[in-house]
């Protein structure tokens, strides 16, 4: 599939945090490599927000995310297109511990939405199942994508969801940008 084609049939949705290092340049350099996969093309990207680290109680104060959203167009399956974030992920140095879901990550891609997609296997989920109640999450995307209607078991546009989120960690716009 050549990548000018405007035809691409999937529309995908990804969550993009870190909270280690140079965060800002492990974002736009995830965005760049997303965009220069065969099977993908970026769409719009979000602004770059900075989020309160959310963590057990108990659990060491991390030091705060960058978040952003990108609306990809491709033509891609839901299982490779994990496969590509994980990829990211590791090649970017994110360690990962057994048993550890809430470590400072260099890099964290979730797949937030996947057209009108839903499905449930042990190791992939769509829609994601902690959007909803993540600001950090439905702010950006809200930005780019404020009438899609994020599918069951949520069944409401990303505007709404944001509406009703109950997430009073802190969050804030920066003026970063993605892609120089
Ligand atoms: P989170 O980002 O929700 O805090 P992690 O990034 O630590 O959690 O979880 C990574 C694991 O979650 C991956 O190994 C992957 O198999 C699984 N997973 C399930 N659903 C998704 C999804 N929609 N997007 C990304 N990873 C997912
Ligand atoms: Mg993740």
């Amino acid at each position: 599939m050549p990548k000018d084609d405007t035809a691409l049939p999937n529309n995908i949705f990804i969550g993009i945090g870190s909270n280690v290092g140079d965060r800002l340049s492990h974002l736009s350099w995830a965005v760049k490599r997303l965009g220069l996969f065969d099977e993908l093309v970026l769409h719009r990207m979000s602004s770059v927000y900075e989020s309160e680290a959310h963590t057990l109680e108990g659990s060491e104060n991390q030091d705060a995310y960058l978040n952003a959203v990108v609306w990809l167009q491709g033509d891609i399956s839901p299982v490779r297109m994990l496969e590509l974030c994980m990829a990211l992920e590791l090649e970017r140095g994110r360690a990962r511990q057994e048993g550890m879901e809430w470590e400072p990550r260099t890099l964290d891609l979730d797949i937030l939405a996947f057209d009108e997609l839903r499905l449930m296997t042990t190791f992939l989920t769509i829609p994601h199942p902690r959007l909803s109640e993540r600001k950090f999450v439905l702010a950006p995307w809200n930005e780019i994508a404020p009438g899609f209607i994020v599918p069951a078991p949520f069944g409401e546009t990303v505007a709404e969801l944001l509406t009703k989120c109950e997430d009073f960690a802190g969050l804030e716009k920066t003026p970063f940008q993605l892609l120089d």
